[in-house]
């Protein structure tokens, strides 16, 4: 890889897949249908692998497969053919966090790159270089070191690839390593499927007295008492890329395409400024990744163990200051007409931004609006319909449309 970091991106589907290329990853890391921790998003079948994949490399990106949940015996069997079969795609590397996965790995495809997902919990530079010496390519570190912790790391074992989170939701417990769910919902966070219970409010009720429920109050702040804010390190990106890191990782496969390419696009500005010399005020990105779904920022354990300002007690909803209105699919020539997918209603006359892959957001008000035979229409009522714009610029495929919440 090139000597500057790596900007990894989430690609739950094929949308975000193309949207994480088209808004600036260098990388983007994806699913199949088994193996993958994120039940939630819809990941890819082989077929869809192989032309997401040949996607990124026709783009210069590259994608890898994540396969890190913790396997039982029911599901080991399956992993051989799985690995065989997704190895044929093109895929850049695996990332896995069982070793009996990564076992079998080494052993039928041992030319296939292997990442130690952050499911280890790797926390220490021995361990970095365990993986390493059993012929690990990348080791995901835990979200839960400091920057003092991650610079030591990369001395003390110079020539293995380092991957860290920026960005994306923090678990209460060491990522993802995690029963809460299995236990309150049957929905096990080490196969894919977390519910989030730790984001819930919590009461108590004496079992006599059903219906009567009292508050459990840790300080007078509340109850969200394990309800962490989202990591954002976007401020301090000079310190990690001198760390010596190889990637940095968003997190989010079951996030929208609308969330990739918004803060895909923030940190791609942000890294780009730096190596041209250019690092400015970091508010505008700052506010850029603030439009979409967030619970609030914290550095989580970057400059040490976390206090109560990492975590959110008043609300465990999302902040998002922005809606994903329709996205733009060509230009009709013809016509002289932007070509618009609707994502969520609008109509003539709304002031609405657009968000293009590359350059600044555009203000503009909607003016004469077309559906696909060419009638005049006032408003895009329909999901998924295509509208035609008249009177706007010829922004890019993939430009995103946007509204103030
Ligand atoms: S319940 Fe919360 S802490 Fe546990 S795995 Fe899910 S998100 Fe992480």
């Amino acid at each position: 890889m090139s000597n500057k970091v790596e900007l990894l991106a989430p690609a739950g589907n094929m949308e975000k897949l193309k949207m994480a290329v088209q808004y600036g990853a260098d990388a983007v890391y994806l699913a199949g249908k088994q193996f993958g921790l994120r039940t939630a998003s819809d990941n890819f079948t082989l077929d869809e692998m192989r032309e997401g994949v040949a996607y990124a490399h026709a783009h210069g990106k590259k994608a890898y497969l994540t396969m890190n949940i913790l396997a039982h015996n029911d599901s080991i069997e399956q992993v051989e053919p799985f690995v065989l079969e997704a190895a044929e795609t093109g895929i850049d590397g695996v990332i896995v966090s069982d070793p009996g996965i990564f076992r079998i790995i080494r052993k039928v495809r041992p030319d296939l790159p292997i990442h130690i997902s952050t499911q280890t919990s790797t926390t220490n530079w021995e361990t970095v270089a365990f993986w390493h010496e059993l012929g690990a390519k990348r080791i995901v570190l835990a979200r839960e070191l400091s920057l003092r912790e991650i610079r030591e790391i990369r001395e003390r074992v110079p020539n293995v690839e380092l991957e860290m989170f920026v960005h994306g939701a923090m678990c209460i417990s060491y990522s993802g390593r995690c029963l809460l769910s299995n236990y309150m919902a049957g929905r096990d966070a080490n196969q894919g499927d977390c519910a989030h219970p730790c984001r819930w409010r919590y009461r108590l009720v004496e079992e006599k007295r059903p219906g009567q429920y009292y508050p459990i109050e840790e300080d007078s702040t509340g109850t969200f008492i394990f309800n962490s804010k989202d990591l954002c390190l976007l401020p301090h990106l000079p310190d990690l890329i001198q760390s010596g890191v190889s990637s940095l990782k968003i997190e989010g496969r079951v996030k929208s395409s609308f969330y990739v390419a918004t803060v895909v696009k923030a940190y791609r500005e942000a890294l780009d400024a730096w190596y041209a010399g250019n690092w400015q005020d970091v508010q505008s990105w700052l506010e850029e990744v603030g439009t979409v779904s967030n619970r609030d920022f914290t550095t989580g354990f970057l400059f040490g163990k976390p206090g109560p300002e990492s975590h959110n007690y008043a609300t465990s909803s999302y902040i998002r200051r922005y809606d994903f209105i329709g996205l733009v699919t060509g230009f009709d020539k013809a016509s002289g007409r932007l070509v618009v997918e609707q994502r969520n209603h609008f109509r003539t006359g709304e002031t609405i931004e657009v968000l293009p892959p590359k350059g600044p957001v555009v203000s503009l008000t909607l003016g004469e609006m077309y559906d696909a035979e060419g009638n005049r229409i006032e408003a895009a009522p329909h999901p998924q319909m295509k509208v035609y714009l008249a009177g706007v610029p010829p922004f890019p495929e993939y430009s995103i449309l946007r509204r103030r919440a």
